[in-house]
């Protein structure tokens, strides 16, 4: 395979990762502008169609998209995607001073061997080919891939023999909270009406990695894992513990909880030969803020779900199913050793006020209704707008959501035990394999390489950006949005601390997403590093021939998976 990309991906990629681009910050517009200036390097910034920085909105450090757009003689139009943004270099400790420096961290290999694991073996299995430093794999030399790309078709544009239209994007904060991507949502759907294209779907070029040690595949993706975070805010009832049986503890309800949820094979998505991980905690705690010898009257915890099927709506039920059985056994658990507890302590006058234990099991959007059939709509609002006004501005995400919903419960009167069940954010959907011709043809040039060892699979398995630009038919996404606490429409006047998506032009976008992206190892960690023969010599090359090959196709053609 021919690697006349290798030195030009080189230096590209040490251009971009010598950049801090930590986000949210700055930096992430010092690599938009970058990318931007490599794009038109050598006169070829008269061959775009269009290029330059779009500005995410409301952004508070003003970052901004990069993009260029290649109108060929077709409106069939391919989107190359890739983020600028990285994680923070504390993890490199010592040899953080080289964080974003390659050649600087390659002098010091043995000192990184022995911070990074498996790096020393992996050194010995590929020596020289590995590129070291903080985004060197997630992912600018993905960025670099695109740049290197989009200017050989530029050149095809300049002598008018580019039939494709093709746009690069270059986007911030995927680290974070995916403010890049979304913005670029809107830009694409813009661009479509503006040029009238038709969108084949996007290549987004994040990293790729081993699935098992001695792995050697190079993993070709048609779709992305999704996640939610299911939060459960468990109620039990406040008593001294000189009396324990005459409340119950919060804490025992959400460990049982716990017990039932985390980590449970039960809870994964397995579909067509992959399944996700199960789920766990992310965050566990009562809500005591000082010493004292009640019994805790709450406790909280939120759930990391990852998904390849499962929709908002269908976990939350199979939530809600698991949440009630595990808190009828519990409290029928507590009401047996208490009356075990009477027959050996004597007092006997006390089994006969014995009543057996039952609590409830809401979600948020069922709370919400009950809370307002009784207060009515108004109060309810001006309630939740004053609580919501009461937090602090810098409040975690998550935390915002258990204040609103614990102010809810407070409203409604009622007492533990009780488990209400709702969604804090981020969500990041999961996106199918699509028949379509985007994925037909990777499916043809991984089989036309063997000698390459490519294998198509349908999720990839990290987290993107690829999440926002397409929503699987079928997604409810009314009991999504009614059950965050903190969600608002697009549309209406932002709140601070509100969390939104635009559902309605990720639908409307609805790209087939593919992933194709450079291979490496230790992604968000010190011994971070990507293997050059690949990513810098064969990737390109594989980007440029899924391009060709959509060039060649026919638009009529039927897809379907056999
Ligand atoms: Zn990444």
């Amino acid at each position: 395979m021919q690697s006349d990309w290798y030195d030009i991906m080189r230096q590209y990629t040490t251009r971009l990762v010598r950049i801090c681009s930590v986000s949210p910050d700055k930096g992430e517009l010092l690599v938009a502008e970058e990318v931007l200036r490599l794009l038109r390097a050598d006169g070829l910034e008269s061959i775009y169609t269009a290029n330059g920085l779009d500005p995410l909105p409301d952004d508070p450090t003003g970052r901004q998209n990069a993009y260029a757009f290649l109108r060929g003689s077709s409106p069939r139009t391919v989107v190359l995607l890739g983020h600028i943004d990285t994680v923070d270099t504390t993890d490199f400790g010592p040899l953080e001073p080289w964080a974003l420096d390659p050649e600087g961290l390659a002098t010091r290999q043995d000192a990184l061997a022995e911070l990074a694991p498996g790096l020393a073996e992996d050194l010995a299995a590929h020596p020289g080919d590995w590129m070291f430093g903080r985004g060197s794999i997630d992912m600018k030399s993905g960025v670099a891939v695109t740049i290197a790309v989009m200017r050989h078709l530029a050149e095809m544009a300049r002598e008018g023999r580019l039939p494709l239209s093709v746009v690069l994007l270059a986007t911030p904060d995927e680290e974070n909270e995916s403010a890049g991507v979304l913005q670029a949502v809107r830009f694409l759907l813009h661009l479509r009406e503006q040029y009238g294209l038709e969108y084949l779907g996007a290549i987004n070029t994040d990293y790729t990695t081993a699935r098992y040690p001695g792995d050697q595949h190079r993993y070709i993706y048609t779709g992305t894992i999704g996640k939610l975070l299911p939060s459960f805010l468990v109620v039990g009832h406040a008593s001294h513990v000189g009396d324990p049986f005459d409340g119950v503890d919060a804490n025992l309800l959400a460990a049982e909880l716990i017990r039932d949820l985390s980590m449970n094979d039960e809870l994964c998505d397995v579909v067509r030969g992959q399944s996700t991980l199960p789920p766990v905690t992310l965050h566990a705690t009562d809500l005591k803020t000082s010493y004292d010898v009640q019994l805790p009257f709450a406790a909280y915890f939120y759930l990391n779900v990852l998904t390849f099927s499962t929709a908002p709506r269908k976990l939350l039920k199979r939530l809600r199913r698991r949440a009630k059985a595990t808190l009828k056994r519990t409290l029928k658990r507590i009401d047996k050793s208490e009356r075990r507890w009477i027959l050996t302590s004597g007092d006997k006058a006390r089994l006969e006020r014995l009543k057996a234990r039952s609590g409830v099991v809401l979600t948020y959007s069922e709370l919400h209704a009950e809370v307002e059939q009784r207060l009515g709509q108004e109060h309810i609002a001006a309630e939740l707008s004053a609580a919501w006004e009461s937090m602090p501005a810098g409040l975690d995400a998550r935390e915002r959501c258990l204040h609103l919903v614990r102010h809810l419960w407070t409203l409604s009167g009622k007492r533990g035990p009780a488990i209400v069940i709702y969604y804090s954010p981020p969500y990041y959907p999961h996106v199918a394999a699509t028949p379509c011709l985007l994925h037909e043809v990777v499916a043809a040039v991984a089989a036309a390489h063997t000698e390459l060892n490519l294998e198509v699979q349908e999720y990839y398995p990290f987290i993107s950006d690829m999440s926002y630009l397409r929503l699987d038919p079928g997604m409810d996404m009314a009991t999504l949005t009614a059950n965050i606490p903190t969600w608002q429409e697009p549309n209406t006047t932002a709140r601070s601390g509100r969390y939104s998506l635009p559902l309605v032009a990720i639908q409307e976008l609805g790209l087939p997403v593919v992933n194709l992206g450079p291979y490496g190892r230790g992604a968000h960690q010190c011994g971070e590093r990507v293997l050059m023969s690949y990513s810098f010599g064969t990737l390109p090359q594989l980007l440029y021939e899924v391009i060709e090959r959509l060039t060649d196709s026919g638009s009529t053609k039927e897809f379907s998976y056999a």
